[in-house]
């Protein structure tokens, strides 16, 4: 299958050619662990498991690199400001280490129960230290670099379209749009590879290096990273669209100054999760964490279906509403299949409508469709079954499991409806209707069928 998408570099939706066949080599710009994310940061994640999936299911190797941040994100994107994760380590009077520790696990534990795949290699910034230094020393003798008092830093002036991603032809435009500006700094977009370390104060991460004591700038490590596990150029780079006006500039400035070659061939971004208006933004203080949604019974999975069905080149406005209707819409599919049977043949005609939604840069919204219209089919009940898990394998709502959860009972659950059954058999039905109130307070939902009660949860 021809599979197409709006390639951020040339800005066309184009013809998705891997460099090598049925290999993708795939690198996702990864979280700063340094606080809670928020789930517009799992936007982001989502959209890039889909691709993932979608690659997968088109029976590519994709080999998947997400860096982990625990060292280098000033404050601010440009190189102002405090690191994040020492800032962090002050604030809860613990050190960095232990922050980029506690955070990495928080992450991971997220990717879970949003069910995101992990990628083949999580790498941590301070993993790669002597390997960033060693890319510094290339950059400095190929004469990209220039010292001023707080650092080493990249003479954008030195790449001839330096930008390009982002349209920024005319880097004097860009004084408005860059926070506060270094005055030491010969360009604005100028940008720092190696910081020095403070005089008057000890860094919790800090290294030496030929330049002095210091750390190590926020972009070098996916220069770095991408380079060591997927070669000098590859096939997807992916972020979200903060990304596509300096992260990405800057990424592809250092990896083609140091190998001359394009970092990766097709670059795409994801927009945002929006909170009033606004970007869901963690220093805006507008936003709501994975956390926050369970306490309001929202599941990370209807997250996943509420994100599923928006185009991820769209905004998409957050609100409770919003994602109680989608966590209904998703219990509401549960419950359509909870009494389909397992051993039927998916549908090729369905799959091939599905899998072309997919392939027209992830069409999710359109995926989702074709996935209700299924339901909505004359296959037999087994049909719908298996297609609908075939194609769950892309959208990874874990059906499967949910299935399952809303079947599963605990002990005074059965044994209020054992009481229930009894009543029904004495004709006690007072006795009946109360307990039927009783179960729906723990959120059971209770049917008499013809062969009895049928009872399941009402929500995941
Ligand atoms: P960060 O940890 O700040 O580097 O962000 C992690 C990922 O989340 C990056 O790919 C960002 O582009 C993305 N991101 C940040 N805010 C949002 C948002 N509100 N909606 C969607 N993606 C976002
Ligand atoms: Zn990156």
């Amino acid at each position: 299958m021809q599979i197409y998408l709006n390639n951020s570099l040339t800005k066309v939706k184009e013809e998705f050619k891997p460099i090598e066949n049925n290999q993708v080599g795939l690198y996702t710009c990864g979280p700063t662990v340094y606080g809670y994310p928020h789930i517009g940061n799992f936007r982001a994640y989502l959209t890039w498991d889909i691709l993932k999936r979608f690659l997968l299911s088109q029976n590519f190797a994709v080999n998947h690199i997400m860096n982990l941040t625990d060292v280098g994100h000033l404050v601010s994107d440009a190189d102002n400001g405090e690191d994040k994760l020492e800032k962090a380590a002050k604030r809860e009077g613990k050190n960095a280490w232990e922050i980029a520790e506690f955070f990495i696990q928080d992450f991971k534990d997220s990717l879970k129960e949003l069910n995101i795949l992990e990628p083949t290699h999580f790498v941590r910034a301070t993993d790669t230290i002597k390997e960033q230094i060693e890319f510094v020393k290339i950059l400095e003798a190929k004469g990209f670099l220039y010292k001023i008092s707080d650092g080493l830093y990249f003479d954008t002036s030195k790449i001839s379209d330096y930008g390009k991603i982002a349209n920024i032809q005319n880097i004097d435009l860009q004084a408005g749009a860059r926070v506060e500006i270094n005055p030491e700094k010969k360009n604005i977009t100028d940008f720092a590879v190696w910081k020095f370390s403070p005089l008057d104060a000890q860094r919790d991460m800090e290294w030496d290096s030929p330049w002095g004591k210091g750390f190590p700038g926020w972009h070098l490590e996916c220069s770095v990273m991408s380079q060591m596990y997927l070669g000098d150029t590859f096939d997807i780079h992916t972020g979200g669209i903060d990304h596509l006006p300096i992260h990405h500039p800057n990424e592809m400035a250092q990896s083609f100054a140091a190998t001359s070659k394009l970092q990766a061939n097709y670059w795409l971004h994801n927009e945002f999760l929006k909170f009033a208006g606004g970007k869901m933004s963690k220093s805006a203080g507008t936003f709501v964490t994975i956390e926050n949604l369970k306490e309001k019974n929202i599941s990370p999975l209807s997250y996943r279906y509420f994100v599923l069905l928006t185009h991820y080149r769209k905004g998409l406005n957050f609100s409770w509403e919003a994602l109680e209707a989608a966590q209904n819409a998703l219990v509401n599919l549960v419950k359509t299949i909870v009494n389909f049977d397992d051993g039927g043949k998916a549908d090729a005609v369905s799959l091939e409508k599905f899998y072309s939604s997919l392939a027209d840069d992830l069409n999710t919204p359109q995926a989702v469709a074709v996935l209700q219209e299924v339901l909505a089919s004359n296959l037999s009940d087994q049909e719908k079954l298996a297609t609908i898990y075939k194609m769950d394998e892309v959208l990874g709502l874990d059906l499967k499991n949910l299935k399952k959860q809303i079947l599963s009972l605990s002990a005074e659950e059965k044994d209020l409806l054992t009481q229930r059954e009894q009543a029904r058999n004495n004709k006690d039905w007072a006795l009946s209707d109360a307990l039927r109130v009783r179960l729906q307070s723990l959120g059971v939902e209770v049917e008499d069928t013809a062969g009895g009660q049928k009872a399941m949860r009402m929500k995941i």
